[in-house]
C-alpha cells in the first residue's frame, strides 16, 4: 500500500447501515459539505433514512438552526444505495452496521476490494475492539474507531479510538473531519466500552443495584441524581431511553473484557430484559409509557 502524507482530506464519505446511527452520521456530514454515498444492505432502509433526514432537517430550518437553501442543498449531495462499488471515490467509510462481531468481519470482506488503496475505513462501534476489527482488513493501520452518539446531530462528543495498528496519518484525517462536523472530540485507548460508556453505564447498573437493595424508589434515584448531581436525565430514564438490552449488553462487554465482578450487571436488570421491558422502544422499562406523564413499571 502506498505511503500517505500527513496532509490527507477527506471531501467525499461513505456510510454503511442507513439505521440509528448510520442516518444520523449521513446527516451531520451532509450539512458540513460533504458528498456522501449511503449504504444499506436493505434497499428498503434507504428511503426511510432519506425521508426521516429530510424531516429532521426541516425541524433544524424550523428552528433556526440552518437555512432551507442549506437543507435542499445537504440533500442534493446525497447519493444512496445497496452496492458498495458505489463507495469507490469515498475518502473514507465510516461503518454503523449492526453491532455483531461476525457481521462486520461479512460486511468488511465484501466491501474492502471496492475501496481505494489510501480509503479510511472507521467503525462507529460501541463495544467491539477496534484492534480486532483493524485485523481482519488490508489496512490496519488506515483502520480506526469513530465512535458517535445518539442523537448524532445534536451530540457534541466524537470518541476516536486508535486500534494498535492505526497510523498517525489515518488519526489527523479522522481528528480534522470531526472538527468538520463541528464536533469535540475525546481521544479514547481501545478498551471495553472507551471512556464514556465504562463510565456511565456501571453508573446507571448501580443505580439498579440501588433500587435491588432498597435503597430508593425509581422516582426518588432519578430526582436524586438529576437534582443532586446535575444530570439532565435520572438514570432510569437514560436506560429507557437507551434500551435495557443494550445497557445489558454493554455491562456483559465490560464484565467479559475487564474481567472484573464491579461490572456484574444487576440481576434486577437481567429480569426486566427478561420479562421483554426493554425501556421507551417497548412502551415499559423502569418506567411504563402507556400514560402521560410515564409512571414507574413496579
Ligand atoms: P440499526 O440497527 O439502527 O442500523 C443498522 C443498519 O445496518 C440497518 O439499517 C441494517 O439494515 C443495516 N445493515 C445490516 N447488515 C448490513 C450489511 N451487511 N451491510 C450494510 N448495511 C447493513 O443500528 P444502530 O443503532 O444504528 O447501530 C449501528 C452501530 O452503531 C453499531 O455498531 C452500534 O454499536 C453503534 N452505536 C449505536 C449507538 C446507539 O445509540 N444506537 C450509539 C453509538 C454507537
Amino acid at each position: 500500500m502506498e505511503q500517505r502524507g500527513f496532509e490527507m482530506t477527506i471531501e467525499r464519505v461513505g456510510v454503511i447501515g442507513a439505521g440509528l446511527m448510520g442516518n444520523g452520521i449521513a446527516h451531520a456530514c451532509l450539512l458540513a459539505g460533504f458528498d456522501v454515498v449511503l449504504i444499506d444492505a436493505f434497499e428498503a432502509a434507504l428511503p426511510k433514512a432519506v425521508a426521516t433526514m429530510g424531516k429532521n432537517m426541516e425541524r433544524q430550518v424550523a428552528k433556526g438552526s440552518i437555512t432551507e437553501a442549506a437543507r435542499i442543498a445537504a440533500l442534493g449531495r446525497l447519493a444512496t444505495g445497496t452496492d458498495y462499488a458505489a463507495l469507490a471515490a469515498c475518502d473514507i467509510v465510516i461503518e454503523a452496521a449492526p453491532e455483531r462481531e461476525a457481521l462486520k468481519f461479512e460486511l468488511y470482506k465484501a466491501l474492502l476490494p471496492h475501496l481505494k488503496a489510501d480509503c479510511i475505513l472507521a467503525s462507529n462501534t460501541s463495544s467491539i475492539s477496534i484492534t480486532k476489527l483493524a485485523a481482519a482488513t488490508d489496512r490496519p493501520g488506515q483502520f480506526i474507531g469513530m465512535h458517535f452518539f445518539n442523537p448524532v446531530p445534536m451530540m457534541k462528543l466524537v470518541e476516536i479510538i486508535r486500534g494498535i495498528a492505526t497510523d498517525d496519518a489515518t488519526y489527523e484525517a479522522v481528528g480534522a473531519l470531526a472538527g468538520k462536523l463541528n464536533k469535540i472530540v475525546a481521544s479514547a485507548e481501545d478498551s471495553p466500552g472507551f471512556i464514556v460508556n465504562r463510565i456511565l453505564v456501571p453508573m446507571m447498573n448501580e443505580a439498579v443495584y440501588a433500587l435491588y437493595e432498597g435503597v430508593g424508589t425509581v422516582e426518588s434515584i432519578d430526582a436524586g441524581m438529576k437534582l443532586g448531581a446535575n444530570h439532565p436525565m435520572g438514570p432510569f430514564e437514560l436506560a429507557d431511553f437507551v434500551g435495557l438490552d443494550t445497557f445489558l449488553s454493554v455491562m456483559r462487554v465490560l464484565q467479559a473484557g475487564l474481567g472484573d465482578d464491579k461490572y456484574r450487571p444487576c440481576p434486577l436488570l437481567v429480569k426486566y430484559v427478561d420479562a421483554g421491558w426493554l425501556g421507551r422502544k417497548t412502551g415499559k422499562g423502569f418506567y411504563d409509557y402507556s400514560t402521560t406523564p410515564p409512571v414507574p413499571s413496579r
